[in-house]
C-alpha cells in the first residue's frame, strides 16, 4: 500500500478503490472520477493485492475509451502487460471465442460482420423473399434488439401473435442466422451471445474463466444491454468480485438495447452490494455543473444526486441563436479561431458536438474556410470507406471462401465484366445445388453452361483468388500488397482514395492477418482513426461519452434535432434525449457554447426551427445570450475584433525575436506605444511582447 498513490483520490474514491470483497456499485454524476476509480482500482489490485494483469477483466464501451484506459493504467503500473484483458465487450469476447468457439459448432477462424456486411446480407435476404430493400434498416435494428435481449429466432417465431410483419421478421431473422452460420460469420451481437452460449453449455470452461478472472471491472455500466449484463453475471457465478461504475443520467444507448434497469437490478442480482456515491466533480466550472444539473433534474426517471466542485465559477454558458446553419458554423469557427489566437487553447482542446451526422457538413466547411484543422470522429469511419472495404473484402474472402457477402463485393471490383445477369445466374446455381457462391462459379465453369467470354472472365477471377490464397503471408500488409498488385485495384480509383488505401496498408504492417482483421472489424464508427494530433474534434453527442474537452460547442439545439423529432411525442424518449444533452454539456471543462438557428436546411428542405426546450431548462443566471449577426459576413471582410490588428504584425505572419528566434503572430492589440503582440515561439511557448521595447523583425 505504501507506494500506492491513494492521495490522488478523495475519500469516497479511495473507499471504492480499496473495497475488494464482493460486489460494488459506484453510482455517480458526470466528471466525478468514475473512470479514475476504475484505473486506480486496477492498479491497486495488481500492486497491493498482487493480482496478475491476466486476472482482471476490464470492460468499457468504446475502443477509444479502452485505449485511453490502457494508457492510464500502464502509466501507473509498470509491469508485464502481455496478457491484459482490458477492452470492449466485443474485443474481449472475440478473444475467448477464438480459443473455444469450436465447442459450439463454429470454426475458430470465424469472420466478424460489421454493420455494412450485416446490411448487405439482410438486403440479399429481403430481395430473395421479395421484400423491399428499404426495410433493411428497420430489420437490422429489430434483429439486433432481439439478440441483445437474448431472444433467438426460434423463441421469437414461437411467440408471434400473428401479425404479418412479425411473421416476416421471424423468417428473415431465422434465415439471417442460418446464413451467418453457413458463412462461419458472427455479427457484433453474436460475439456476446456466443460467449454466453459457450459458458452455458460448457460449465468447465466457465469455471476456468471465472477462476482466471478474479476481478471484473465495468465502466459505463449504465449502457450495458441485457446480453452484456448476462455475461457479467456468468463471469461472477463463482465469485462476486465485480465493480461496476455508471451514471443513470448518462444512459444514451437505448436504441442499441442498453438497459437502464441493469443499474436498478444490480443490487437485487448481487445481494450485499456496497454502493459508493461520488459527488465531487473535478472536470467543470461551477457554472457548467449547476446549469447541467438543473437541466437534467427535469427528468423524472432518475436517482437524484448532487454534484459540486471546488473549481471557480468560470464563464457563464454562452448561448447564441443564429439565422441558419451556415452562420452557426461560422460563429463556431470564429470563436475557435479567436480563442486559439489568444493563446490559451490548442486546437485539440475544442470539440464541436452535434445530434445528427449530417450537421457536420456545414461545420466542416466553416472550419476549412477559417483554416482550422479538424477531424470528424464519428460519421463514416475510416475502415468503412468504400476503397478500404473493397480491399478488406478480398482479404476476408481469401481466408474464407464461404463468405458470400465479401465475394459479391469483389466479384466485379475492379470491373472485370461480370455483370448483373451473370451474378444472378451464379446465385441461382448456388441456390439450386445448395452450394456456396464460389463453388457455384466453379461449377458453371466446369459444366460449360455460359458464353465463352463470360467463362473466360470467371476462370480468370477464380485463378486470381486461387493465386492469392496459395501464399503464406508474413503480415497483413504483404497480403494487401499482393491484392493490389494482382487486381490492379489502385489504377481504378481516384487519388484521394489511393492515399487512403496506402494509409490502410501502412497500418497493417507487422500485424498477423487475422489479428488485423479482428481489429478492423471491431472498429465501430464511434471510434477515432487518429486522435493524437492537434485537431478540433467534431463528433456526435453519442460518441462524446466519457470524453472531456476544455472548450465544447453544442450545435443545433433546436426542437426536432435535440430533442430529435421522433422523441417529441414520447416522454421516455424525451428523457433519453435530455440525457444526451446532459452528456454533451458535461464534456466541457472550462467553456461551453450552445447554438441554435432560426431556420435550417434539413433533408433538402428549408425549415423554420424553434429553440430546444432543453435550453429553457437552463436557469438564466448561468447562461448569457450572445447576439451575433453573420448575415453580412464575407470571408475576406474583417470582423470588428480583428480590425484592431495593425500592420506590420498581421495574424499568422512570422517574426524574429533576438533570443527566442522565429515565431508566429497569434494576436495583436493596442496602438502606438501600447501595441502588444502575442507570438507563439516553437519549443518556447506563447509570449506577449511590446514592440516598443523588444525589437521584433518581420521575416
Ligand atoms: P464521465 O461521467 O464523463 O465518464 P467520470 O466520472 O468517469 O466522467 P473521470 O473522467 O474519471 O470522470 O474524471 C473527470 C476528470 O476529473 C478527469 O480529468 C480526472 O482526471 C479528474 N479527476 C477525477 N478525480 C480526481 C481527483 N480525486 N483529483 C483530481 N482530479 C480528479
Ligand atoms: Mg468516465
Amino acid at each position: 500500500m505504501k507506494d500506492f498513490p491513494l492521495r490522488d483520490l478523495n475519500p469516497a474514491q479511495q473507499e471504492a478503490v480499496v473495497y475488494c470483497e464482493g460486489p460494488l456499485l459506484v453510482l455517480a454524476g458526470a466528471g466525478s472520477g468514475k473512470t479514475r476509480v476504475i484505473t486506480y482500482k486496477y492498479a491497486y489490485l495488481t500492486k497491493s493485492k498482487g493480482l496478475l494483469p491476466s486476472s482482471i477483466f476490464t470492460v468499457t464501451f468504446t475502443n477509444k475509451a479502452a485505449d485511453e484506459m490502457k494508457e492510464r493504467i500502464f502509466k501507473m503500473c509498470n509491469g508485464n502487460w502481455k496478457n491484459t484483458w482490458i477492452g470492449t465487450f466485443h474485443s474481449l469476447c472475440v478473444r475467448i471465442l477464438r480459443a473455444h468457439i469450436d465447442n459450439i459448432g463454429y470454426k475458430r477462424d470465424f469472420i466478424i460482420y460489421d454493420d455494412d456486411d450485416q446490411a448487405g446480407l439482410i438486403k440479399r435476404i429481403l430481395k430473395d423473399l421479395n421484400m423491399h430493400e428499404a426495410l433493411c434498416k428497420c430489420v437490422v435494428t429489430k434483429i439486433s434488439n432481439l439478440k441483445s435481449n437474448l431472444i433467438t429466432p426460434e423463441d421469437y417465431i414461437s411467440n408471434i401473435e400473428g401479425y404479418e410483419f412479425e411473421e416476416r421478421l421471424g423468417r428473415i431473422y431465422m434465415r439471417y442466422q442460418n446464413e451467418l452460420k453457413r458463412y462461419n460469420a458472427l455479427d457484433f451481437d453474436d460475439l456476446i451471445l456466443c460467449v454466453i452460449k459457450l459458458f452455458n453449455e460448457n460449465e468447465d470452461l466457465l469455471r476456468r474463466y471465472s477462476e482466471q478472472f478474479k476481478y471484473i471491472l465495468v465502466d459505463e455500466f449504465q449502457d450495458t444491454n441485457k446480453s452484456q449484463y448476462m455475461l457479467l453475471q456468468l463471469l461472477c457465478r463463482y465469485h462476486k468480485n465485480i465493480c461496476a461504475v455508471g451514471d443513470d443520467d448518462q444512459s444514451i444507448y437505448k436504441f442499441r438495447g442498453a438497459n437502464i434497469h441493469n443499474i436498478l437490478n444490480f443490487e437485487k442480482d448481487f445481494p450485499d452490494t456496497k454502493i459508493v456515491k461520488l459527488e465531487q466533480n473535478y472536470r467543470s466550472t461551477k457554472h457548467i455543473i449547476l446549469a447541467s444539473s438543473a437541466m437534467i433534474s427535469r427528468n423524472t426517471m432518475r436517482k437524484p444526486k448532487i454534484l459540486w466542485t471546488e473549481r471557480d465559477w468560470g464563464e457563464k454558458i454562452f448561448y447564441c441563436q443564429l439565422n441558419n446553419e451556415e452562420e452557426e458554423a461560422k460563429y463556431i469557427a470564429k470563436n475557435i479561431k479567436e480563442l486559439y489566437l489568444k493563446g490559451d487553447y490548442e486546437y485539440k482542446d475544442f470539440a464541436i458536438l452535434y445530434r445528427l451526422v449530417l450537421q457536420a457538413r456545414a461545420l466542416e466547411e466553416a472550419l476549412r474556410m477559417e483554416g482550422i484543422p479538424y477531424q470528424v470522429i464519428s460519421g463514416v469511419s475510416f475502415y468503412h470507406r468504400k476503397e478500404i472495404k473493397d480491399v478488406l473484402a478480398y482479404m476476408r474472402f481469401i481466408l474464407n471462401k464461404e463468405d458470400n457477402v465479401s465475394l459479391m463485393r469483389i466479384i466485379n471490383t475492379p470491373p472485370r465484366g461480370i455483370g448483373a445477369s451473370a451474378i444472378s445466374k451464379i446465385e441461382s446455381e448456388a441456390k439450386k445445388y445448395m452450394i456456396s457462391t464460389f463453388e457455384a462459379i466453379k461449377r458453371i465453369i466446369k459444366e460449360d453452361t455460359v458464353s465463352a467470354t463470360l467463362k473466360e472472365k470467371l476462370v480468370s477471377f477464380v485463378t486470381l483468388i486461387d493465386e492469392l490464397s496459395e501464399k503464406d503471408y508474413k503480415d497483413a500488409a504483404s497480403m494487401i500488397k499482393d491484392i493490389l498488385n494482382f487486381t490492379g485495384y489502385l489504377e481504378e480509383i481516384e487519388e484521394d482514395r489511393i492515399q487512403n488505401v496506402l494509409e490502410f496498408l501502412s497500418s497493417a504492417e507487422k500485424m498477423p492477418v487475422r489479428e488485423f482483421l479482428d481489429k478492423v472489424a471491431l472498429f465501430s464508427n464511434v471510434d477515432t482513426w487518429e486522435n493524437k494530433k492537434n485537431y478540433v474534434s467534431l463528433l456526435t453527442l453519442h460518441a462524446a461519452k466519457g470524453l472531456e474537452f476544455p472548450v465544447v460547442f453544442i450545435a443545433g439545439c433546436e426542437e426536432g434535432i435535440l430533442p430529435y423529432f421522433k422523441a417529441l411525442e414520447d416522454p421516455f424518449e424525451l428523457q433519453e434525449e435530455r440525457r444526451l444533452f446532459y452528456v454533451g454539456m458535461t464534456r466541457a471543462k472550462n467553456l461551453l457554447f450552445i447554438t441554435s438557428v432560426k431556420q435550417r436546411k434539413l433533408y433538402s428542405k428549408v425549415q423554420k426551427q424553434e429553440t430546444s426546450s432543453f435550453i429553457k431548462d437552463i436557469p438564466p443566471e448561468y447562461c448569457i445570450c450572445i447576439r451575433k449577426d453573420y448575415s453580412t459576413f464575407a470571408p475576406n471582410k474583417k470582423e470588428p475584433e480583428t480590425s484592431k490588428i495593425k500592420p506590420p504584425f498581421v495574424i499568422g505572419c512570422k517574426v524574429k525575436h533576438p533570443t527566442w528566434g522565429v515565431g508566429v503572430v497569434r494576436d495583436c492589440y493596442g496602438e502606438g506605444d501600447d501595441l502588444k503582440v502575442i507570438v507563439n515561439f516553437p519549443g518556447i511557448g506563447i509570449k506577449k511582447l511590446a514592440p516598443k521595447i523588444v525589437n521584433l523583425e518581420r521575416v
